[in-house]
């Protein structure tokens, strides 16, 4: 076997038909050396490497040639020919020259492969031992044959022993302890049980190379294929070239938001003007009866009044034995024959059964002192009892359900006043979700700095327009600033915000440029998850919808957090926020139903629909005399201009077809804001 310096001697084989023509071209070798040289702890030489197209004969050739000779060397790796296309046909050139099958190393590959990229499902790779080498097949891209490399390496050299004909007991003395210690792995909490022998499953083995697979197909050779990553670090070559988001329809990427954002949660609150906007978690019983007292309705005199016999006509001349204010006090108890001045809302005195009202008396006489009033006459003797009196309780009995689980407290005051009036100090509502708002790239500055623009700048307006719009929900938002396209400075962003807003919403940067940074940091620096990627909208196409886990400290507010990420076009930014972003926060207030409400209205011109994609084109609305809602078209509808906007107060729903709606045509809107009617 051939270790010179105790070092295991790997060899490099590049299956490219490009780069075996020009060896220039080849990046697959100085990236593995990399990997050597970097992480594998000074145990490795990879001296010896060879280029050959996609032919199994010079595959087998060169393979062999490194395996079967008397120094053979400890590992063969190849890079390249292991995709789906015809002329891809590694795996099946090193598959005959295989002895022992390693499925365990392919599992190691594949899965850290799929953490990185979904694609990584069609890979094929194939792995295992021929005489006392240990071949593995990587994938053609310099990069994915790095991440694949690295997966395994820790391992390799164990492997390499073996299949070298080391003593295993001697190997395993120590335990798999001492072997994760030697591959650098001390901290085993987390990775431990990927070593263990007992977890390899040889079945899964079997799923990659064939079955369904989901996602976007590949339409290139492999080694041309760009190395598919959405690493904000990979360079221009390893972006993807189409989104690999699958894109869902209005209704489908509504149903994931439906899903997955969080339920509401339950709190105590003050009944003050705060509540305005939140729901109840709770009916609401009264604890108190209004009126809590006999009250008169009318400014007039108390009197008793009776179908008694032994109880004298209404009619006649009365003293008037005292005054009963709308304020708070003592007052005696009113006899038969006397009256007593009352004023609206006042307590009738005790004894008292009716209020004769102001208009039916007349002043008979006035005290000494001319300050006032001695007698009064009653013109009237048909006062009932209980005439112009409110009974306790009329309004409101105490012990009654006042308001309902699942209710809201409006702006309008009715339900505020409600509750108020039957002093309820303290309802359980849903907590209203708190909003964060950023603004991304490197180009937007604040909307209202001074001077002119530079060239390429531009005036964030996104980030007040839904700061505003947000407010106008009724939920509370909370300015994030504007992050730069530099990836730590949107996770450290993100981060932060997480901690104080329930519901994050960005703008910019989900579009497939190099710079659009948000779904990779969702989903690799944050952990987050994103379930939808694209929508089949116009405009809002890149709406990007994903839950991140979170956990506070002192569990307040511990619920996993939502974002939001919408296109950076103005127009886009305010139609998904209304369209996809209110209904989550519907969700988590308790609100019901969720998102915007649909009216029909009648088309005031021809409007022109996508033949593609369902299209929210903003109008205004306008009440008219026939009773009917009418829709005008704000103009121009393109996404980046937010001008659209102006005057709009509804989206008009455009079916996906060929054409248009016609002028008079009814059609579906959402309303947005308050309707107008016509003068
Ligand atoms: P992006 O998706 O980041 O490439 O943004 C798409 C377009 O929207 C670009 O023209 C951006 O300059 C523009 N844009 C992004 N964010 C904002 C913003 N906050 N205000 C105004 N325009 C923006
Ligand atoms: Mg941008």
């Amino acid at each position: 076997m051939n270790t010179s310096n105790n070092r295991f001697q790997a060899a490099i084989l590049i299956v490219s038909e490009t780069a075996s023509k020009d060896p220039s071209t080849d990046k697959g070798v100085p990236a593995l050396q990399d990997v050597f040289a970097q992480k594998g702890g000074e145990k490795w030489t990879c001296s010896q490497t060879k280029i050959v197209p996609d032919s199994v004969l010079d595959i087998q050739r060169a393979i062999s040639e490194w395996t079967d000779g008397g120094d053979a060397v400890n590992l063969v790796l190849t890079s390249g020919g292991t995709g789906f296309t015809q002329k891809d046909n590694t795996p099946e050139a090193v598959q005959p020259l295989i002895q022992k099958h390693a499925s365990g190393l392919v599992h190691a590959m594949l899965a850290a492969s799929l953490q990185v990229t979904p694609f990584a499902m069609m890979a094929r790779p194939v792995a295992g031992v021929r005489n006392k080498t240990l071949i593995i097949t990587l994938p053609g891209s310099p990069k994915g044959a790095r991440e694949n490399l690295e997966a395994i390496l820790p391992q390799l050299a164990h492997a390499c022993q073996q299949a070298a004909g080391a003593d295993s007991r001697a190997l395993h003395s120590g335990g798999t302890q001492r072997l994760e210690k030697e591959a650098g792995l001390q901290d085993t909490s987390e990775h431990g049980h990927h070593h263990h022998p007992h977890d390899h499953s040889h079945g899964h083995n079997h799923s990659h190379g064939h079955g369904h697979h989901h996602g976007p197909k590949a339409h290139t050779k492999p080694e041309d294929r760009p190395p598919i990553s959405n690493d904000p670090d990979a360079g221009p070559t390893r972006r993807y070239r189409e989104s690999p988001y699958p894109i869902l329809t209005v209704e489908e990427a509504l149903q994931q938001i439906g899903q997955h954002t969080p339920e509401p949660t339950i709190v105590k609150a003050p009944v003050d003007e705060n509540l305005v906007g939140s729901v109840l978690a709770e009916d609401v019983t009264a604890t108190e009866s209004v009126p809590a007292f006999r009250a008169s309705i009318v400014d007039g005199y108390a009197i008793i009044a009776s179908k008694h016999i032994m109880v004298p006509s209404t009619k006649g001349i009365f003293p008037v034995v005292g005054v009963s204010h709308a304020k708070p006090g003592q007052m005696s108890e009113l006899q038969i024959g006397e009256v007593a001045r009352i004023t609206t809302g006042a307590p009738l005195p005790p004894g008292a059964t009716s209020v004769v009202m102001v208009e039916d008396t007349v002043l008979k006489s006035m005290t000494e002192d001319g300050q006032e009033e001695n007698e009064i006459e009653v013109l009237t003797d048909a006062i009932e009892p209980g005439e112009n009196v409110r009974e306790v309780g009329s309004d409101v009995k105490s012990g009654d359900v006042i308001m309902k689980k699942g209710e809201g407290i409006t702006a309008v005051g009715g339900e505020f006043g409600l509750l108020a009036s039957v002093g309820t100090r303290e309802v359980s509502v849903y907590q209203r979700p708190i909003v964060g708002v950023l603004s991304t790239g490197d180009e937007i500055v604040q909307h209202d700095r001074p001077g002119e623009l530079q060239l390429g700048e531009v005036r964030d307006t996104n980030r007040p327009t839904l700061l505003t719009a947000i407010r106008g929900s009724g939920f509370q938002a909370v300015d994030l600033g504007i992050a730069s396209d530099k990836p730590g400075a949107l996770e450290q962003t993100l981060r932060d915000a997480m901690r104080t807003v329930d519901v994050i919403i960005t703008s910019g940067g989900v579009s497939m440029g190099e710079l659009d940074l948000l779904k990779p940091t969702i989903e690799r620096s944050l952990g987050g998850t994103i379930h939808f990627g694209r929508v089949s909208m116009k405009p809002g196409k890149p709406t990007t919808f994903a839950t991140v886990p979170f956990k506070s400290n002192d569990g307040s507010r511990a619920r996993p957090r939502v974002i939001f990420s919408l296109p950076g076009n103005p127009a886009s930014a305010v139609v998904t926020y209304h369209l996809f972003v209110l209904p989550a926060l519907h969700k988590i207030a308790g609100v019901h139903p969720v998102g915007l409400p649909k009216v029909q209205v009648v088309l005031e011109q021809d409007v022109k629909c996508d033949s593609k994609r369902a299209e929210y084109h903003r109008v205004m609305v306008v009440a008219k005399s026939d009773g009917l809602l009418h829709a005008v078209s704000t103009g121009f509808q393109r996404s980046s201009r937010i001008g659209s906007f102006k005057g709009a107060n509804a989206l008009l729903c455009l079916p996906v077809k060929e054409g248009k709606v016609a002028k008079g045509e009814r059609i579906e809107a959402l309303l947005m804001g308050k309707i107008i009617s016509e003068v």
